[in-house]
């Protein structure tokens, strides 16, 4: 359930509270909101239509879905000009119309498709594994189709993971709530709403997500991984600290339950180290960095995102540390120089961390400029006055 406000009056309702309207599940906050609906708002109108295309969650879904099919499209337009789809070969969908997105990071003519498309492959694979019961890493592999592109292998960022998130939750948000494709499906409307800077529906699918697991009695670590996803939206809606709170409880939680080397509790422990950074608690940030970079580097390689997003943050924690010296500026400048160089040849340029680690190069440089500037001042202004002194007064 993600639709947890009133219909009429956007009064927040939870999970269970409120009134559904009889025939398509349509909620109110209470009687008198359903009337005024039916009868002003226009629901006597659209309740069959609702009730036809499956009851509201399900009606919402496929109209959120066509929405950000078109924003997506729009979004991509210049980029996807004179391609075609790479499944079905066409530049404009037989069926629906819709244009060509990527959102990915394959480069040249690579990677060209229908929102449509991807998400029909995406439905398939996954029916032939669960059909034939080819297991559960085959079920995971093929999953991934909803948020991975089968090409470059890299993470649908923006509009595009947007548009594959209400795909996904429109395939599978008529299963049973304890279906764990149903479950995944949130988890993957809630990044692609968040990739997209929505972050308030974000949020509440997120704590719909939560409060939906705690009620089935999901595992420690299924739970962990969803109060992940919620801090991110808490720290992008600026509520700080409870992004702090929250994304130090998963980090501790992880190192307890997976050990310090393991690749989820690395992440973690960069998703800590960041809202560090943004608090300005430079010094724990740094003792935190330090401790766990050289472990990421051996465990993950030097051209993991989760390597490259912690060394960004560390050379964040250093420039930006108004007690910074030189030295720090300069490592700052060079860490991110480096980290870029691998970014650029792994990711691609268009890639967001790409573009946030160039971002923070931009500003490290500068801080590094002004501070050798102001040093420089500094000395020829000592050189002046020396000058001007008469020579016997000099020392
Ligand atoms: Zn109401
Ligand atoms: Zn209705
Ligand atoms: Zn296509
Ligand atoms: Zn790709």
């Amino acid at each position: 359930m993600i639709l947890t406000q009133c219909a009429a009056c956007a009064a927040p309702l939870g999970l269970s509270l409120g009134k559904k309207c009889g025939r398509c599940s349509t909620r109110y906050c209470g009687p008198e909101c359903q009337k005024q609906h039916w009868k002003e708002g226009g629901h006597d109108n659209i309740c069959k239509k609702i009730k036809k295309a499956g009851g509201a969650e399900q009606y919402n879904a496929n109209t959120k879905y066509t929405e950000a099919v078109a924003v997506a499209a729009e979004a991509c337009a210049e980029d996807t000009k004179g391609q075609t789809c790479y499944i079905c070969t066409q530049a404009h969908h037989w069926k629906t119309k819709e244009g060509l997105v990527r959102g990915c990071s394959c480069r040249g003519t690579a990677g060209f498709a229908h929102v449509s498309c991807l998400a029909v492959e995406a439905t398939i694979l996954r029916e032939e594994a669960e059909e034939n019961n080819l297991g559960i890493k085959a079920l995971n592999e093929r999953w991934s189709r909803w948020d991975a592109c089968s090409l470059c292998e890299q993470q649908y960022h923006g509009v595009v993971a947007c548009a594959l998130g209400w795909a996904c939750w429109k395939t599978y948000v008529a299963r049973p709530e304890a279906d764990w494709a149903r479950r995944l499906a949130m988890g993957v409307l809630g990044n692609g709403l968040s990739e997209a800077d929505n972050h308030e529906d974000a949020l509440s699918v997120q704590e719909a997500k939560l409060s939906m697991m705690r009620r089935l009695g999901a595992s420690e670590q299924d739970l962990l991984r969803v109060q992940n996803n919620l801090a991110a939206a808490y720290f992008a809606l600026g509520r700080d600290e409870e992004a702090l709170q929250l994304k130090r409880d998963v980090y501790s939680g992880r190192v307890n339950m997976l050990g310090e080397e393991h690749e989820e509790t690395l992440r973690a422990a960069n998703n800590y180290a960041n809202s560090l950074v943004d608090l300005e608690r430079f010094e724990e940030a740094k003792a935190l960095l330090r401790r766990t970079i050289p472990v990421t580097r051996r465990v993950l390689g030097d051209s993991s995102r989760t390597t490259l997003a912690q060394r960004c943050s560390y050379a964040e924690s250093l420039y930006e540390d108004p007690g910074a010296t030189l030295d720090d500026l300069r490592e700052a400048v060079t860490t991110l120089e480096e980290v870029e160089r691998i970014a650029r040849r792994v990711l691609g340029g268009a890639h967001p961390l790409t573009v946030d680690i160039e971002l923070e190069l931009r500003d490290a440089r500068a801080a590094l400029r002004a501070r050798e500037e102001s040093a420089s001042g500094d000395v020829s202004a000592l050189c002046e006055a020396l000058e001007a002194m008469p020579p016997g007064d000099a020392n």
